[in-house]
């Protein structure tokens, strides 16, 4: 862990290794992963902090188990059952959140109903307002006090072991970013002890964490505001930095070399394991974006909103929070897998990719995972119309069809929604679709189909009759691909 992690630069503070190290030989602060004592002197070979952290590509599929059994596959958002817009009904706390305030709501009622035992929140640092400090709520207050978003790294699953060993807790709710969800999925993976505690875990939109110093560093040396008169930080379409004295609004491709390292390579922008994800509803302003992913995240979530904590609203109703929660999560997908392949190039390292495994991939026939019945759109259609049926159907892409049925290119929600909004009416997919569309047989392997995707670079390949290549059978997308590496 130290040598391909740590000392690359990967670590994210998360604290998991110091919370499931058997021997106590790990220590996480602020800013580094600290050895107390030489381990290889009580245990020879041992996995478990290299397993477990977020950073390593072990264990991976058998995190996916836990929420693929979900009706919805859906390449940018992961699989889900429900995507909702929510916000608590208490207008105080969205004021404080500056958001939905979706995730505090939901832990104080878990907490007042007795649902969990205690929940591990990120409070701000009393000298140091944006510095996170992960903590052991045990009663409402502790999780009032942790509303709104910290953009430093937190160490909860450090805080998730002391709510363990340190109070007893046996029903934790967790809430922190993809790769802190990931490193508690991993320990119920390896069926750590501690996994065992875990109720639900919330999980946060993540677009990235700062380096905490070098930012703070930043905004005094170019903006005169010293870390101990920031009051809040907030991400909206900037980075916005609120003091006593102003409020500034600082475009984010300027702070975005203060990224840390991790983040770069970081393909998980909603949070994919998580019972429940909640992200903004840009640009609507007090709401947020929920995504229910699994049966349990479901029953708590509905259980709130009847006991009237939450109000909900359909995101169908809202399509361009829809289209930017997608367009977020495609762009930092295919800005992450870029960086990987630059790293792998300059440096002989490769971070996690997760269809590198492609031997199942050899066992199993196109025709076996295909999906039947394909959706197709016309040339026709209008943008505007598109991007109606994307939200309603819950696809991200459609093969495009001539007036004979013929399939002439394929086109995705990232392609539609860079038309300008006042456009969309009047812009058909005819004028916009690019890209022709790649074609497999039914005989053909999966392996086939994901060298043809790799190939092209595109998420979705179309399954034709060789003996007639207009006729579409099936259609096959990453996410189908994935799906037979989890059922491995
Ligand atoms: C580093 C970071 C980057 C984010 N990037 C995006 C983004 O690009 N797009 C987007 O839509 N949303 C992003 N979010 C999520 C967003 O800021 C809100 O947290 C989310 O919408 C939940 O809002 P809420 O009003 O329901 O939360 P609230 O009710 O305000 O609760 C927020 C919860 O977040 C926890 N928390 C705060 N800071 C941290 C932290 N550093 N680590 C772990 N837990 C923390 C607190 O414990 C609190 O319980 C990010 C969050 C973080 C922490
Ligand atoms: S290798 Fe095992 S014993 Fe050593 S620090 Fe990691 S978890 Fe602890
Ligand atoms: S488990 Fe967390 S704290 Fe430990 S090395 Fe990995 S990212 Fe860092
Ligand atoms: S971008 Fe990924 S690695 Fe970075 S903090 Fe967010 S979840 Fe963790």
């Amino acid at each position: 862990m130290k040598k391909k992690i740590v000392d690359n630069g990967f670590c994210t503070l998360c604290g998991a290794c110091e919370a499931a190290c058997p021997v106590g030989a790990l220590q996480v602060d602020s800013e580094k992963v600290n050895r107390l004592h030489e381990c290889s002197e009580d245990l020879d070979l041992c996995p478990i902090c290299y397993e477990l952290c977020p950073h390593s590509e072990a264990l991976l599929l058998r995190t996916l188990k836990f929420v693929s059994d979900s009706p919805v596959k859906n390449e940018a958002l992961g699989y889900y059952r429900k995507i909702v817009l929510a916000q608590a009904v208490d207008p105080k706390l969205r004021e404080q959140s500056r958001g939905g305030a979706v995730v505090t709501s939901l832990l104080t009622y878990g907490v007042e109903k007795k649902i969990f035992d205690s929940a591990i929140v990120s409070k701000a640092e009393v000298d140091n307002p944006t510095k996170p400090q992960a903590s052991v709520a045990l009663v409402p207050d502790d999780i009032l006090s942790a509303v709104g978003s910290k953009f430093f790294p937190s160490s909860v699953a450090k805080a998730y072991g002391s709510a363990v060993y340190g109070y007893g807790k046996s029903k934790i709710a967790f809430v922190g970013v993809p790769c802190h969800v990931l490193a508690l999925r991993k320990m119920e993976a390896w069926q750590h002890k501690i996994g065992n505690n875990l109720a639900i875990t919330l999980g946060l939109f993540c677009f990235g964490s700062f380096s905490m110093l070098p930012l703070l560093d930043y905004l005094e040396k170019n903006y005169r505001v010293k870390p101990s008169e920031i009051k809040q930080m907030r991400l909206s379409s900037k980075f916005v930095v609120q003091t006593d004295k102003e409020v500034l609004k600082i475009p984010i491709s300027e702070i975005e070399g203060h990224i840390l390292p991790s983040c770069r390579t970081c393909t998980d922008f909603t949070n994919e394991l998580a019972d429940i994800s909640v992200g903004s509803a840009y640009p609507l302003e007090d709401w947020s974006t929920v995504i229910i992913r699994t049966k349990a995240g479901e029953d708590f979530f509905y259980d709130a909103v009847e006991n009237g904590v939450i109000n909900t609203w359909v995101i169908q109703q809202e399509p361009m929070v829809y289209e930017r929660v997608v367009r977020a999560a495609m762009e930092k997908r295919k800005a992450a897998l870029a960086e990987a392949k630059k790293m792998e190039e300059t440096y002989g390292y490769l971070p996690v990719l997760m269809l590198r495994e492609t031997d199942a991939l050899v066992k199993v026939k196109v025709e076996d995972i295909m999906t039947r019945n394909v959706k197709t759109v016309s040339q026709s259609m209008t943008i505007s119309e598109l991007l109606e049926l994307m939200v309603k159907q819950h696809h991200i892409g459609y093969p495009v069809i001539d007036d004979e049925g013929k399939p002439v290119g394929m086109i995705t929600l990232e392609e539609a929604s860079q038309v300008d909004k006042e456009q969309r009416n009047n812009v058909s997919v005819k004028q916009v679709v690019h890209k022709k569309p790649v074609f497999v047989h039914p005989g053909e392997t999966a392996l086939d189909a994901f060298k043809k995707m790799s190939k092209h670079e595109i998420g979705r390949v179309l399954v034709v009759d060789p003996a007639n290549p207009r006729q579409i059978l099936g259609m096959i997308t990453k996410t189908d691909l994935m799906h037979i590496l989890i059922a491995q």
